[in-house]
């Protein structure tokens, strides 16, 4: 497969170049040149196929020639020996994208992105220094996807005192090949800093380095995977054969669009809902036909704090703004609504649902109170483990028993260097 840049179609690369540079060079984002449909046999077949087939088949079109068969066969299988259990709550089902490692969905991201890093650069003799910023659960999936990992070391720059303390533990906790330095600043400092170590001529001559940072193909492809699987069972389960509409909580929209990919490679998928916190660019997008960027506002949906969604050019380089009004809705929730979602979901169902999942399911409330159908069963992402979020869930509805991965991490012992907000304190932890 050849990838473009959002900015640029007329000079094209391959999948190595397009995951190992991240943000093409005029600052664009990398797409594929195309979205192959599955085979039929595959999509007949998608009820009854394990996850990682699935991975398999749909994953190897962008990976070709790069990654063998079986080079990417065992990939896949060392990536997810975990999947996405589909479950019914209610008259609705909530897809489970929470049984990884750090209990979050960038989980399948972050780790199929670790383990080609690793086969990508195999044979060279300088290791990879991957460079990310993070407001807190990017860092830990990134950290946990390339820990062991040969080849690569990974220092992850987040804002000291600013990360929950189970965040804390996931980025810094691990040690090995990967370096924590707490930032005395912002997130925007930390990304400031990722940035100047990317421009800064003596650290491009001593190092090798890359980032892993959200915008990543590498990160993006595999997240079309789970809505391949889920669509395939619901649709088998449905009695009247009825694609399902899937409900996206969403942030910088990359897995929003890893299913409009999913969709446009043969997934049975109705449309999709484009739900937000208040932090509402794509929905009013969506009303108004103008792209108006902002800047973020805080929610108790962190992970979904962003005005400037990068994924929209990736969106609109397959789709223009008819086609995008007619496959997705969008739907935003504030603080309070997602609060008492929590509450009233629990009451009504028994599940326990994150901030983020929450912003999904009373998103697809409103549309539907505004008479809006879905149809049959929807689907709503479950994006993280309510345990995650125990100082927002717990006031709402008790003790939550987190899962046994992050009862783990929750005894770590954070190592981090505390560095100041400034490149040259980088440099200097980089090239000592
Ligand atoms: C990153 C994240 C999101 C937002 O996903 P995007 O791909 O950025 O839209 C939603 N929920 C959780 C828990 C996340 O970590």
């Amino acid at each position: 497969m050849r990838y473009y840049s959002t900015r640029d179609r007329t000079r094209a690369v391959n999948f190595k170049t397009a995951a190992l540079s991240g943000l093409a060079p005029d600052g664009g984002l990398f797409v594929p040149e195309e979205l192959p449909r599955l085979s039929a046999t595959v999509l007949s077949s998608l009820r009854s196929m394990d996850f990682v087939d699935i991975a398999y088949e749909l994953v190897k079109p962008f990976t070709s020639p790069e990654l063998s068969p079986s080079v990417l066969a065992d990939i896949i299988h060392d990536a997810y020996p975990f999947s996405a259990p589909l479950v019914d709550v209610g008259e609705r089902r909530v897809l489970e994208l929470f049984h990884g490692p750090t209990a979050a969905f960038k989980d399948f991201g972050a780790r199929f992105m670790a383990r080609v890093f690793s086969y990508l650069r195999r044979g060279d003799s300088l290791p990879l220094r991957v460079l990310v910023a993070t407001s807190g659960d990017t860092g830990g999936a990134v950290a946990d996807g390339f820990f062991g990992v040969p080849g690569i070391s990974v220092t992850v720059l987040y804002p000291k005192g600013r990360v929950s303390p189970l965040q804390e533990r996931q980025i810094a906790g691990l040690g090995e090949n990967i370096e924590a330095l707490a930032v005395e600043g912002s997130f925007d400092d930390c990304q400031r800093l990722v940035k100047a170590a990317f421009v800064d001529p003596e650290l491009k001559a001593k190092l090798d380095l890359s980032s892993a940072n959200s915008i990543n193909i590498c990160r993006l492809i595999p997240q079309a995977i789970y809505y391949m699987a889920a669509a395939g069972k619901a649709l088998n389960e449905s009695a009247k054969k009825e694609a399902p509409i899937f409900c996206v909580p969403s942030g910088n929209f990359g897995n929003l669009t890893a299913g409009l990919y999913a969709m446009k490679m043969g997934a049975p998928i109705k449309g999709f809902i484009a739900a937000t916190n208040i932090n509402k660019t794509i929905p009013d997008y969506l009303k108004s036909g103008q792209y108006a960027p902002r800047d973020s506002v805080a929610t108790i949906s962190n992970a979904m704090d962003v005005g400037a969604p990068s994924n929209f050019e990736r969106m609109t380089a397959f789709w223009n703004y008819e086609e995008l009004r007619e496959l997705l809705i969008g739907a935003f929730v504030d603080d309070s609504e997602t609060k008492a979602c929590i509450s009233a979901v629990h009451e009504t169902t028994g599940y326990v649902l994150d901030p983020h999942g929450a912003v999904g399911w009373k998103a697809m409330d409103k549309l539907e109170e505004a008479g809006i159908t879905l149809g049959a069963r929807p689907i709503n992402l479950a994006t993280a483990h309510p345990a995650k979020f125990a100082e927002t869930v717990e006031p709402l509805v008790g003790p939550i028993a987190p899962p046994e991965t992050l009862r783990a991490a929750m005894t770590r012992t954070v190592h981090s260097e505390v560095i100041a907000a400034d490149p040259a304190a980088l440099r200097s932890i980089l090239i000592g």
